[in-house]
């Protein structure tokens, strides 16, 4: 007999969860990514503990049909595309189908949803397995509720770092998820303590507001630069508004967050000597493209993605920045610095 054998359903789940679940700020970004797709206005997020002891993910999007409901927990079942055409024109945020089966293979799960006509469904799994399926009300939309996360995967459950860190995480992506779609109203709490409460009236620079304060948002510049391929809006801060760390430089590509060396290589560029060494700009960058000349099937977690034409991005975003800031004169004119940035 061979020693080659095809691995259950199971533990390929637990398997594809350690690319996917990182840890609770991924779980958090699938199921709100979830929700986005689903079409929902207002989305509410509470922790408890960081996440690792729940993460709850309710929405008032389309919801899932009763029949499709055991389906969406199959590994690559997804009603997000249907052939490798589709694949190439992702217009949603999820595709891969990997999600739902895969936090709930390491967690205790628990999903309510309806789609608002005739009752919901309510079911919920173990470490991945079945354990109740009953019918439940029909207000429109899903409520997802994940406990005591990595319960059955010990090793990734000490690689959890503080509390604080992990909340952290969590906090960096929904503001990042906020900032992407100013149009969804996003409330997110922690041990019962709002953290986070955006109205989703479509205004980024409220969404600014909302996660850096108004001080912060007062000193935002609007930006808008088109090329032949690449449509680029959102906010760049002045440059006496600087950080520590990359990390409150937001790109968005079509509407999705992801991490783009080549657009804060650019932006730094942009800004130039304006920026003290080692410091950063607060930047919210959305970037509108061809979905044809990105490829989001990089990396499981979508975090990264492969452009085409990046320099002509590059000189977009880099040569729209020194514009801004030439334009605006914010540098005395007797500084040594203005020679440097402006020619
Ligand atoms: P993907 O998002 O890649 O399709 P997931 O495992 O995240 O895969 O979800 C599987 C399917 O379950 C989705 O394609 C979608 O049809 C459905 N689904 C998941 N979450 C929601 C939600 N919050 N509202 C409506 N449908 C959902
Ligand atoms: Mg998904």
């Amino acid at each position: 007999m061979g020693k080659i054998v095809q691995l259950d359903e199971s533990l390929a789940n637990k398997i594809a969860a350690g690319e996917v679940v990182e840890r609770p700020a991924s779980v958090v970004k699938e199921l709100v990514e979830n929700a986005i797709d689903a079409n929902s206005t207002i989305i509410e997020i509470e922790l408890e503990e960081a996440g690792l002891s729940k993460i709850r993910v309710l929405d008032n999007g389309d919801g899932i049909e009763q029949e499709d409901c055991l389906t969406a927990f199959q590994r690559h079942a997804t009603s997000k595309i249907k052939n490798e055409n589709d694949l190439f024109r992702i217009r949603t945020l999820g595709f891969r189908g990997e999600a739902l089966p895969s936090i709930a293979s390491v967690s205790l799960f628990d999903i309510t949803t309806s789609t608002g006509e005739g009752p919901g469904t309510h079911l919920s799994f173990k470490g991945g397995v079945l354990e109740t399926q009953e019918l439940s009300s029909s207000r429109k939309g899903t409520d997802i509720v994940v406990q005591h996360l990595f319960f059955n995967t010990p090793a990734r459950l000490k690689y959890m770092k503080t509390i604080h860190t992990e909340l952290g995480n969590i906090s960096d992506m929904v503001n990042r998820l906020a900032l992407a779609h100013p149009s969804i109203s996003f409330r997110l709490s922690h041990n019962g303590k709002r953290m986070l409460a955006t109205n989703g009236n479509s205004d980024s620079l409220h969404v600014l507001a909302a996660i850096y304060g108004m001080n912060i948002a007062k000193k935002m510049i609007p930006i808008h630069f088109t090329s032949l391929d690449f449509e680029v809006k959102g906010y760049i801060a002045m440059p006496e508004v600087t950080r520590a760390s990359k990390n409150y430089i937001s790109t968005i590509i079509n509407g999705r967050y992801v991490k783009n060396y080549t657009v804060v290589r650019a932006i730094r560029e942009g800004y130039h000597t304006l920026l003290p060494i080692g410091r950063y700009p607060i930047v919210y960058l959305e970037v509108m493209m061809d979905p044809l000349l990105v490829d989001v099937n990089v990396h499981p977690a979508k975090l990264e993605v492969r452009l085409s034409k990046e320099d002509e991005l590059y000189r977009l975003v880099a040569e729209g920045i020194k514009g801004v800031f030439g334009q605006k004169q914010l540098i005395p004119s007797n500084s040594p610095r203005k020679q440097t940035s402006y020619t």
